[in-house]
């Protein structure tokens, strides 16, 4: 199974006219973060906002079924995955954000990517449904700091002093105001952006570009910056000692057009590919052509190929239009939609030596079933080339894999993985490897997945927690942040 991002996030602001094509044209650039649920908030005069589940639909989509346009020139939007809280279809009503929180005298709306790992004790703090998301209680924390007259920056204070965990978020007040902060390592991205009378901040750059506003920056860790009718406002809220940005969404999550520290991700993964192609020598002689997964490793494949000299071979096709929209939880379901999303031109894989080139490996079921695929069609050999490093740890931060039992790589070897998923040899690009194409300082990332150190204290006591008891021989217990 793929992993799960947990969201995307988009909010603007705009001096004249209505906000709402800015916010519908920069969430959609970024339906990839979440397929679950996707909503918009807008403030005029008062905030309405309203969320539906599923994808983000066309613009002019057939029988009246397009996106309900709000007022008003501010406001924030989300695409969300369900992986904290249940996925069952009321609480996927019930999550889906932007999540609108009224009191006596205040009101907020925030859209929010990341993982509260303290999510239990923060929602008996503010009082939300244990049942519900982190979102709620982050909204809570808000909302109850503005209407005991705190400000902004308080209200920021307030989630960044008490809470562990990965937050970007993006919110609109009651009275017009747009802000967004991240949490103090600065897990999840977010970056600002502006441009003919409209400020941005998106998860990504391509949901700025799509506005065809300026990229200036990525936000700071616990930082806040806020946009009204007074101008634009930057504060640093807490001091932050360290970044510790997601190194997956290089791999897998982000588009290839998006950038993070000034490196588009096109051209990590295709420095990725590269360094595979130079760590590998032994496999990659073996190999007569290389074949790239799609999407996320077509760049890293071609990487690959220029380095190794190897002929590059576009023998899988992506169904443009298959999209996986329900939680699936079954291996055999999982199966039939990796089957159904990536087709195999069969006379291009008969008789061959393949390097294949993938982005990851979480659970194995998915390589497993390629891997069949290829050989099925005849393939001699199959040599898998990852681009991110041996997942041998849970995320608590986000991302859908949250125990060591689901994750093939803290249990396996590269050669026992390979037996496993039917390859003749498994080759993980190393942590220094895969750091150093990122171009980002090693002491900028979180490794946590892949090092088993992670960059907050209390998803360091879990992960210990949770290995005592395998240890021990106790069974886990699903997502023990929940
Ligand atoms: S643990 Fe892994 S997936 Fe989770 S935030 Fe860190 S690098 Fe990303």
């Amino acid at each position: 199974m793929r992993p799960r991002e947990k969201c995307g996030v988009f909010g603007a602001y705009r001096t004249e006219g209505d906000v709402f094509p800015v916010l519908y044209w920069g969430m959609l650039a970024q339906n990839h973060r979440g397929h679950h649920s996707h909503g918009f908030a807008t403030c005029s005069g008062g905030i309405e906002a309203y969320t539906r589940l599923g994808l983000i639909p066309a613009e002019r989509a057939p029988g009246g079924e397009g996106p309900r346009v709000l007022p008003g020139r501010v406001g924030v939007a989300n695409v969300r995955y369900a992986t904290s809280g249940s996925s069952g279809e009321e609480s996927l009503r019930c999550d889906a954000m932007p999540i609108q929180v009224q009191g006596a005298s205040r009101g907020v709306a925030i859209s929010f990517n990341g993982n509260i790992v303290n999510v239990r004790e923060l929602q008996e703090r503010v009082g939300a449904d244990a049942g519900s998301s982190d979102t709620h209680a982050l909204a809570q924390i808000i909302l109850q700091t503005l209407e005991a007259g705190g400000g902004l920056k308080d209200a920021a204070r307030a989630c960044m002093e008490g809470i562990d965990g990965s937050y970007s978020i993006v919110g609109v007040t009651d009275d017009g105001t747009l802000f967004a902060f991240k949490d103090p390592v600065g897990v999840k991205p977010l970056c600002y952006g502006s441009g003919g009378g409209v400020h941005a901040f998106s998860s990504e750059s391509v949901g700025l570009d799509i506005n065809g506003l300026e990229h200036v920056r990525e936000l700071i860790p616990g930082e806040l910056m806020t946009v009204d009718d007074s101008g634009v406002t930057e504060e640093q809220v807490v001091p932050w000692r360290r970044q510790a940005f997601c190194a997956f969404e290089f791999a897998y999550f982000a588009r290839p057009d998006s950038r993070f520290n000034g490196k588009y991700v096109y051209q990590a993964r295709m420095d990725f590919g590269r360094a595979l192609a130079r760590s590998f020598k032994d496999s990659v002689n073996r190999c007569d052509v290389c074949i790239g997964i799609p999407e996320t490793a077509n760049d890293a494949a071609y990487g690959f190929h220029e380095e190794s000299g190897l002929p590059w071979d576009r023998a899988t096709r992506r169904h443009r239009f298959v999209t996986q929209r329900a939680f699936i939880s079954k291996a055999d379901e999982r199966a039939d939609i990796i089957r159904r999303k990536v087709n195999l031109l069969g006379d291009r894989v008969q008789g061959r030596y393949l390097a294949v080139v993938d982005d990851s490996i979480v659970r194995g079921d998915t390589t497993r079933g390629t891997v069949g695929r290829f050989r099925d069609a005849g393939a001699k050999e199959v040599h898998l080339f990852i681009t991110f490093p041996r997942i041998v740890g849970p995320c608590f931060y986000g991302i859908d894999m949250a125990t060591y039992g689901e994750l093939i790589g803290a249990h396996m070897s590269p050669e026992e993985i390979a037996e496993h998923v039917g390859a003749d040899s498994v080759n993980y690009l190393g942590v220094d490897e895969y750091v150093r194409e990122t171009g980002m300082p090693r002491g900028k990332l979180c490794l946590g997945c892949v090092t088993g150190e992670y960059p907050t204290p209390l998803a360091n006591r879990l992960s210990r927690g949770m290995r005592e008891r395998l240890r021990r021989g106790d069974s886990e217990k699903g997502r023990i942040y929940e």
